[in-house]
């Protein structure tokens, strides 16, 4: 499992900084919103005043038509408060699925631009639970609960304005049930944000776990270790109960809390305002209005302090969504152009996983411009990290790799993409259009180029898309085979142009006819680019240039297929013995 180096995590300042920037994406919007809510909560306060000068109409035994009057007032500012209402919520509405369009969207590109080492450490199961959980989720605050408290805020800031205006004194009463709720919100608000990012934290690590035991459940059964997944999975889930528990323990004890607190303002009201009519200083309407308002203020309250659970919750996740995308914003621009020249020099080259031992050891050799070099060793010899290190997925512990004449550690992540290419044998294939899927290497390359590049690989079954580019691939309804996929994943280093391609088996899944076909068609596109070939057929190897021979992480030998031969070393036995197979055959 691992689950010890978890993707990042936004701290609070970026967290504002994500959230205020969402809003500026849509100023136009926010102005509307805002304008229609106002207008509801104007129109929501006129009700309880009128209220209130009935009350004073018929204390001062006014006429049956002013009540009247008055009476149509009110029921016209509930019917204008209605529409702004509707209004106001739609404009919200609208507003919240535009800013969780442009946080989806935005979150899928850094999620892509995420450095492969830096995915791969933080567990697929970080990285799925931030997608399927904390995105919707983040969504959701900005489409449901912002609407929400926003609404209620100005709502709550009218009521208090209507009382301040009506009387001051009276409005001081709303502060006997501060005390308690005040109490009981910082002691909430102080643990929340912890508490919820320790539940969601936990929620990924169960379906990390899942995820993992599904995975590798062959393994799992061979090696007998259904009760040790098991109890790795019993952990994850009795942490994530624990996390739950702690937050619904703090939600507990909150609400009833602050519904403990709030009709202390309204009895307050009703003391002090019967004690100061009696003295002649308020109105018997402005006490009943007041008493109204101190009832009717705690609603949107109430409301607001409810959604700071789900804020609280969706806060959290968008500190984790937000981590993603700072990760890969820290990336500076590479200011200098791309070195053009595929010269390769690998130099006292070490690199280990982890705390383990080294599995890649003083591996020095310079690969030329164009040059293909074919790496073949046994299992395990660290071919597919020397790989990954030339790709600049991983750097050296020590040494270091320079392409184009330029260290790979010091050019940022998308620099180092568009340089090298790795091909290997997990060909991904999205569900969605042929084009799509091409494009990804090349997002603006035309539909000439990616026909030309399918004709390239020798993607014939490209000529019986039913919808051509537009064939939507990858579904059940149409499953590319393994063949078919390798090509789509060989035309996008067509696309892609770089200037260093490493095929880490890429052709492995293919029969050999096919594979044979497909590495002939990519010796015309891969013809002046230098390529590292991890072979595992000899063949490929002896169509190679020169052929690098690694084994226990070591560089062993190096030359040209007739070199090695006349050395007599592990190339050449290897290659007596793959004769002797094919002609047994
Ligand atoms: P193969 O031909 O089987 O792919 P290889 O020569 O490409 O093998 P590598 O995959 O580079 O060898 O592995 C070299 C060593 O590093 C092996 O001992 C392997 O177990 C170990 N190793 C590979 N990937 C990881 C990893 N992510 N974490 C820890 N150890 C790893």
């Amino acid at each position: 499992m691992s689950t010890e180096k978890r993707l990042p995590v936004a701290d609070r300042r970026q967290t504002r900084r994500a959230f205020w920037r969402a809003f500026r994406q849509e100023k136009g919007l926010v102005a509307v919103a805002f304008l229609f809510n106002a207008l509801s909560t104007g129109a929501a306060i006129v009700a309880p005043l009128y209220l209130g000068y009935i009350v004073d109409d018929i204390a001062a035994g006014a006429s049956m038509s002013t009540v009247d009057d008055k009476a149509v007032v009110l029921l016209a500012s509930i019917a204008v408060s209605a529409v702004f209402t509707w209004l106001g919520t739609w404009a919200l509405g609208m507003l919240g699925e535009r800013i969780s369009a442009y946080l989806r969207e935005r979150f899928i590109d850094s999620s892509l631009a995420l450095p492969l080492s830096v995915a791969e450490a933080g567990g697929t199961g970080d990285l799925l639970t931030r997608t399927v959980n904390d995105v919707p989720l983040v969504a959701f605050l900005f489409r449901d609960g912002l609407n929400r408290v926003a609404f209620n805020g100005m709502k709550a800031a009218a009521y208090l304005g209507a009382m301040l205006w009506l009387s001051p004194l009276l409005t001081l009463c709303l502060l006997a049930s501060v005390p308690i709720s005040w109490a009981g919100m910082r002691w909430y608000l102080k643990r929340a944000r912890d508490g919820y990012l320790k539940e969601r934290a936990s929620e990924a690590e169960v379906s990390e776990v899942l995820t993992g035991t599904a995975e590798g459940a062959r393994t799992t059964e061979s090696y007998g270790l259904q009760r040790r997944r098991t109890a790795v999975a019993e952990e994850s889930v009795g942490n994530f109960y624990r996390a739950n528990r702690y937050t619904l323990y703090l939600r507990s004890w909150m609400f009833p809390t602050l519904d403990a607190s709030y009709p202390l303002s309204t009895a307050a009201v009703l003391l002090l305002g019967g004690y100061l009519y009696f003295q002649g200083s308020v109105s018997l309407g402005v006490v009943a209005t007041c008493a109204i308002l101190s009832r009717q203020i705690s609603y949107p309250i109430d409301s607001i302090l409810m959604w700071i659970e789900g804020l609280q919750k969706a806060f959290a996740a968008l500190s984790r969504v937000e981590g993603v995308l700072v990760m890969s914003e820290d990336e500076p621009e590479y200011g200098r152009p791309l070195p053009s020249e595929g010269t390769v020099e690998i130099a006292g080259a070490h690199y280990a996983y982890g705390d383990g031992p080294d599995v890649v050891s003083d591996v020095t050799m310079s690969i030329a411009a164009g040059e293909h070099l074919a790496v073949i060793g046994p299992s395990g010899a660290g071919k597919s990290t020397l790989a990954r290190l030339v790709a600049g997925i991983d750097h050296p512990r020590a040494g270091e790799i320079r392409v184009g004449g330029t260290d790979l550690a010091e050019m940022p992540m998308s620099a180092r993409r568009r340089l090298v290419t790795l091909v290997t044998q997990d060909n991904h294939v999205f569900h969605t259009s042929i084009r799509d899927n091409l494009r990804l290497a090349a997002p603006h390359a035309g539909d000439d180029d990616l026909k030309e590049a399918l004709a390239t690989v020798g993607a014939e079954w490209f000529d019986d898309m039913p919808d051509g580019l537009d064939t939507v691939v990858g579904g059940t309804e149409r499953e590319l085979d393994a063949a078919a996929a390798q090509h789509l994943s060989l035309a996008r280093v067509v696309l892609a142009d770089p200037v260093v391609v490493i095929l880490d088996e890429a052709t492995s899944m293919l029969n050999p006819q096919s594979a044979r076909t497909a590495e002939q068609s990519l010796g015309q596109v891969l013809e002046g680019r230098t390529v590292i070939a991890i072979a595992h057929r000899l063949h490929t190897a002896h169509d190679a240039d020169r052929i690098a021979v690694m084994e226990e992480g070591r560089l062993t030998e190096i030359g040209t297929h007739d070199e090695l031969l006349e050395r007599e070393g592990a190339y050449s036995s290897l290659w007596h013995t793959w004769l002797g197979d094919r002609a047994a055959v």
